[in-house]
Formats: structure tokens, sequence, C-alpha cells
């Protein structure tokens, strides 16, 4: 095999491409035809301290992250596993506006795991390396040119790959995307998600904690040395002023914010804020080209899907070429394989997207429902059928509605 020719090149070693990396790697023909990640930003070996972005992983992302070898590699002593969810709008989390979820009201030994993004995809880095995908670290996509039977693409170094499949995996901004001119549907918040670790008065009681401001959400995300990891969304000019305040007046917001459920809150480390948005491709795939992850699909962080909703992807379009390399003269770029991706992944992703949206005008944000909020979390929870449904959207996993 040519080093600069491969079966697919994935562009962007985040969560969502590393994880396709490593499944299509288990395919032998795959394997042997070249699989190769660029990156430009290298993964570092874990740091002591708990890195600021973290993820909710449902027990569905786990299996696909145990499918593919890198589940195990992560240490155990850093995922922060979470038995319940509480989500509340006033008066406290135990008071008439709220809804609960209990891993074993769902038959499950834990809803989830907060995992930090950067152990998780220093795991996947190390396993896609193991399995013999070729990993350029420091390495950018600059340029796309796809052929009717091949694709070539330029990175910022100036080198030059061939591949018979390109895969987009590099984030909402998708370079690639915008090369190949997929649409993008695309619309602003003008929220940001203001995210840090804290340290509280109470423990976590390994649940994860929600309010519904006016806002927008407040997440308190078990983490598993007793902290918390903290996700708020907020309108972008009170984002600038709470970071501005110090950790000591972000502190004071935070405690009061949350009414106080785990007590006091401290800001532990540094603060920093993301833009969020939603945003929709039409199309995930095009001959020789197909979109995962955040460049397929933005959904809003109010309920931690947007990891899980990648490697669904991830788990679905590694099925469909696995499955296709074992033909004679197969060829992963073929549009009429890819549209068989696209088919099983597009339905659940604008589910997702349309529930984030709707939660986010009802419950917080969105004032032209915010009243109805209150009283939809307490009917949801006193609704068996509509809290199962929920419970399922939030566990990635629609195996769960019964
Ligand atoms: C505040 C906040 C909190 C969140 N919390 C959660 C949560 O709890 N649970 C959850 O599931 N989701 C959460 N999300 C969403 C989640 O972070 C994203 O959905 C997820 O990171 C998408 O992964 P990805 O691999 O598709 O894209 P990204 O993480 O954006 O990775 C893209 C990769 O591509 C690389 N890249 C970029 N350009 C190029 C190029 N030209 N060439 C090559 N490579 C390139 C980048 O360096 C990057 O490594 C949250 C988001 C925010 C903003």
């Amino acid at each position: 095999m040519n080093a600069n020719e491969a079966a697919v090149v994935i562009a962007g070693g985040g969560i969502v491409g590393l994880t396709l990396a490593c499944l299509l790697a288990e395919e032998r023909r795959l394997r042997e035809a070249g699989i190769i990640v660029l990156e430009p930003r290298e993964p570092q070996p874990p740091a002591a301290e708990t890195g600021l972005r973290v993820s909710a992983i449902s027990p569905r992302s786990q299996a696909i992250l145990s499918d593919c070898g890198a589940w195990q590699g992560l240490p155990p002593e850093r995922l922060g596993p979470y038995q319940r969810m509480c989500v509340w709008r006033d008066g406290g989390p135990g008071g008439a506006q709220r809804i609960r979820f209990d891993a074993a009201e769902q038959g499950l030994p834990v809803l989830g795991h907060i995992v930090e993004n950067e152990l998780l995809r220093w795991a996947l880095w190390q396993r896609a390396a193991d399995a013999g995908v070729g990993l350029r670290a420091g390495c950018e996509l600059l340029n796309a040119l796809i052929e009717p039977e091949q694709a070539a693409i330029t990175t910022a170094d100036g080198e030059r790959l061939g591949a018979r499949l390109l895969v987009a995996a590099d984030g909402a901004r998708s370079r690639l995307r915008q090369l190949a001119g997929l649409p993008w549907r695309y619309r602003s918040y003008r929220q940001r998600g203001l995210v840090t670790v804290v340290s509280s008065e109470r423990w976590h009681e390994q649940c994860a904690w929600q309010r519904f401001l006016p806002g927008g959400p407040l997440a308190l995300l078990p983490l598993a040395d007793g902290r918390s990891s903290i996700v708020w969304s907020v309108p972008d000019a009170q984002a600038d002023a709470l970071l501005d305040g110090g950790p000591e007046a972000l502190g004071e917001a935070l405690t009061a914010a949350s009414e106080r459920v785990l007590g006091r809150l401290s800001v532990a480390g540094e603060a920093q804020a993301f833009p969020l948005a939603a945003g929709h491709a039409p199309a995930y795939v095009s001959e020789r080209l197909a979109l995962v992850g955040d460049a397929a699909h933005q959904v809003h962080p109010l309920a931690g899907q947007g990891v899980n909703l990648g490697l669904a992807d991830a788990a679905a379009l590694a099925g469909v070429l696995r499955a296709h390399a074992q033909l004679p003269a197969a060829d992963p770029g073929d549009r009429r394989v890819l549209r068989r991706y696209e088919r099983a992944r597009k339905a659940d992703n604008l589910l997702t997207l349309g529930t984030m949206d709707l939660f986010h005008r009802v419950f917080g944000g969105g004032p032209a429902l915010a009243g109805a909020g209150g009283i939809g979390l307490a009917i949801a929870d006193r609704v068996p059928a509509l809290k199962r449904r929920l419970a399922a959207q939030a566990l990635g996993s629609r195996g769960l509605v019964r």
C-alpha cells in the first residue's frame, strides 16, 4: 500500500473521527487498504487535573466505545458514573416542577458516565495506533478534489493524499463539508455554554443535576473525585460578565442559580464559554464523501447528546462499510452504499435536534413558551409513557421505550 493512498481518509481526530477509525480498523480488508486520520490537535497524555470539557456518555455510547476497544483504556478512577438525573425549574429539585430519572427504574446499572473529553481522545488515539490506523498529528486538511474514481486532498503542509472515501469529522464548522459544497442549516442560540469545575459543600450523590433558568439551563455533572463539572447556558452578554467577574463571584452566581442544591459552590479552576448553536446538513453523503458527528449536526448541549449522536453515526457508518467490504470489488465511496448510512441516522439525529430545540424554547432561553416549562416537567414526571420516552432520548437508546 502506498502511504499516501487509503481506502478512507478521515478529516478530524476528535472523539467521533477517532471512534470511526477504530471501528473501521476492525475489518481486515479496510485496514489493509488503509485508514488515515488527519488531526491538527495531537491528543496529550492524561493531565493530573480534571479537564474542563467533559461529556455525559450514555450506555449505548459506552457499548460503542467498548466495541472499538477504547473504553478499556480509560482510567476507571477518572470515570464519574451517575445513577440519577434530576431536572427542575423553580422551587428546588424536591419541588413540584421537576422530573427525575433513576437507573434502577430503567433497569440499568447506571444512566451514564461523565468522561473527560481529552482522556477519551487519548484512549481512542492509542487504540487507533495499535489497530494500524495511519494517524497524522499536527495535520490539517486544506483542500479537497472529489472525482468519480477517487478523492484527493491536500494538507496545510502541502502533502497530497488519495482516498476512495473522505469522511468529514472536522466539527460543526467543517472545512471539508464547505469544500464539497454541502449545505448547512444553522441558527445561533445567542447563548454560550460556560464550563468550569466546582467543589461543593454537599456530595453530588452521583446524580446529574439540571435546573432550567429563564436564560438557559445549568447542569452540575458528577465527577469521579466528588466535584462537579458545570455547563451553564447563558445569553452572550451574561457569559462575558460572569467570566469577567472572577472565580469568587462566579461561585456565588452558581450557588444562587443552582438554588444551593449542593450547598455553596466554589470554582476550582479556570472557566471558559463556548458559542451554542443548532446546525444540520440536509445531506450527509455525496459521491466519495460522508459527514459524521458535529460536521453533520450540532445540537444544544442541554441534554448532553452531541457526542452520543456522533458515536451512533460512527457505529452506523462503520457497520455499513464493514459489511460492504465483504463484497468483491467493494468501493467504500459508492454513494448508494453511503446512502444506507444516511438513512440509518438522519431520522434519529433530526428527532434529537428537534427535541432539544423544543426543550430550549419551552424550558430555558426561549421566552415564547417559558411559562409552560414548569408545568411540562411536572406532567412528564407523572406520565410514565412520556417519562420513558424522554429517558430513552436522554440515554441515546430508543430501544428503552416500551
Ligand atoms: C459547552 C458544551 C458542552 C457539551 N457537553 C456535551 C455532553 O455532555 N455530552 C455530549 O454528548 N456532547 C456534549 N457537547 C457536544 C460535543 O462537545 C460535540 O458534539 C462533540 O465534541 C462533537 O465531536 P466531533 O468529533 O464530531 O467534533 P469535534 O469535537 O469538534 O472534533 C473535530 C476535530 O476536527 C479537527 N479539525 C478541525 N478542522 C480540521 C481540518 N481542517 N482538518 C483536520 N482536522 C480538523 C479538530 O481539531 C477536532 O479535533 C457539548 C458541547 C458544548 C459546547
